[in-house]
C-alpha cells in the first residue's frame, strides 16, 4: 500500500529520467491529450505526504502547470519503454505522460488532476496537510500543536490524520503504535506531549529507512546489501494478528480501530489498553481487509 516512503521513493525515481525533459503529449482520463502541455518540459517533482506534484513549464521558467496524483488505496505507477507492453490494462489508466525514452502511466488513481500551478498554493486537500514527515527538516513543534488542535480521538486516528503530519499510513501507524508500546484506542488525552513527538519521531525515523529500493521493513536498518528477501520477516505486528509477539509472545489482536476503521494489528501486553474500557462494538477480533483512506 503506498504510503509516504512509497511516494518519496517514486519522486526519486522520476526525477532523474523525467525532470528537464521535454515531453511529447500529456494523457488524462477525463481530457484526453492535453495540447497546451505538448512540448512543455517536466520543470519539478515534488512529494506533499502521499501527494506526488508534476510541474509543467518552458525551460527555464516556473512550472505553469501541475499534474495532482494521490494513489489512493489502488492506484499504481508503471513506466514502459519503448516496445513493452503494459502491465496493467490500459482502461485503468488515470495519466500518461509520454517522453522520447518512455511513457509513465498512472493506473487507478484516487487523485490525478491537472491545474494552473497556482492555483496549487490553494488546493484545498493539500492546504489542511501537516508537515511532510519525510522532508529534510520537520518541525515537530508544529506536528504537537496541529495533534492538540484536532477534536480529541485515539492514538491510531492521531498517526493516521494527514492534518497533523503527512505520509504514515496504514503499517506504519501500527508498527509505531507497537514500537512505542501505546494501545491503538488510546485516547489521545491521555498522551502526553513527550509521547505524541516520540510517536511521529519514530514514523519519521522508520519511513527514512526505507527510501532505498528494497520492501519496506521496520524489523531492522537494512542496506542495498541487506535488504530483506522474498519470506523474509518484515514488521513486528502489521498484518500478523493472531500471531506471537516478536517480543512476549503473547497472540496479536487485530481489528478495525476507530473513525477511520482501518485494520489495526497490536499485542495484549507490549501495548496495555487504555483505563477507560474499550467500546467492544468497534473492535472486531481478526477482522481482515480495509474500508477507506484518510488523503
Ligand atoms: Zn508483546
Amino acid at each position: 500500500m503506498p504510503e509516504g516512503d512509497t511516494i518519496h521513493k517514486l519522486a526519486r525515481g522520476l526525477r532523474p529520467e523525467l525532470q528537464g525533459q521535454p515531453i511529447e503529449t500529456l494523457w488524462l482520463r477525463d481530457r484526453g491529450e492535453v495540447d497546451a502541455l505538448a512540448g512543455r518540459h517536466v520543470r519539478e517533482i515534488s512529494v506533499l505526504g502521499k501527494h506526488l506534484l508534476i510541474g509543467f513549464g518552458r525551460p527555464e521558467s516556473r512550472p505553469a502547470f501541475a499534474l495532482h496524483v494521490h494513489l489512493g488505496m489502488k492506484g499504481r505507477f508503471q513506466r514502459i519503454r519503448p516496445g513493452e507492453p503494459p502491465r496493467r490494462p490500459p482502461w485503468q489508466d488515470t495519466a500518461r505522460i509520454t517522453t522520447a525514452s518512455a511513457r509513465h502511466v498512472f493506473t487507478r488513481t484516487a487523485i490525478c488532476e491537472l491545474l494552473p500551478a497556482a492555483a496549487m498554493a490553494e488546493h484545498p486537500s493539500l492546504l489542511r496537510l501537516g508537515p511532510d514527515l519525510l522532508a529534510p527538516e520537520v518541525s515537530f513543534d508544529r506536528v504537537l500543536a496541529r495533534a492538540r488542535r484536532r477534536e480529541p480521538g485515539n492514538a491510531a486516528d492521531l498517526l493516521l490524520d494527514q492534518g497533523v503530519a503527512c505520509g504514515i499510513g496504514n503499517v506504519y501507524k501500527s508498527e509505531v503504535l507497537f514500537l512505542m508500546g501505546v494501545h491503538p484506542e488510546t485516547p489521545t488525552t491521555a498522551l502526553s506531549d513527550a509521547t505524541i513527538l516520540s510517536l511521529f519521531r519514530c514514523a519519521r525515523r522508520l519511513m527514512r529507512r526505507n527510501l532505498g529500493g528494497w520492501r519496506r521493513t521496520t524489523l531492522r536498518r537494512v542496506t542495498e546489501d541487506t535488504r530483506p528477501r522474498p519470506g523474509d520477516p518484515r514488521f513486528f505486528v502489521y498484518g500478523r494478528a493472531g500471531r506471537p509477539c516478536r517480543r512476549c509472545g503473547t497472540l496479536l489482536r487485530g481489528g478495525r480501530v476507530g473513525d477511520a476503521a482501518r485494520t489495526t494489528t497490536w499485542c495484549p501486553t507490549c501495548q496495555p489498553a487504555p483505563p477507560s474500557p474499550v467500546a467492544p462494538a468497534r473492535v472486531a477480533a481478526r477482522s481482515v481487509g480495509v474500508s477507506r483512506t484518510r488523503r
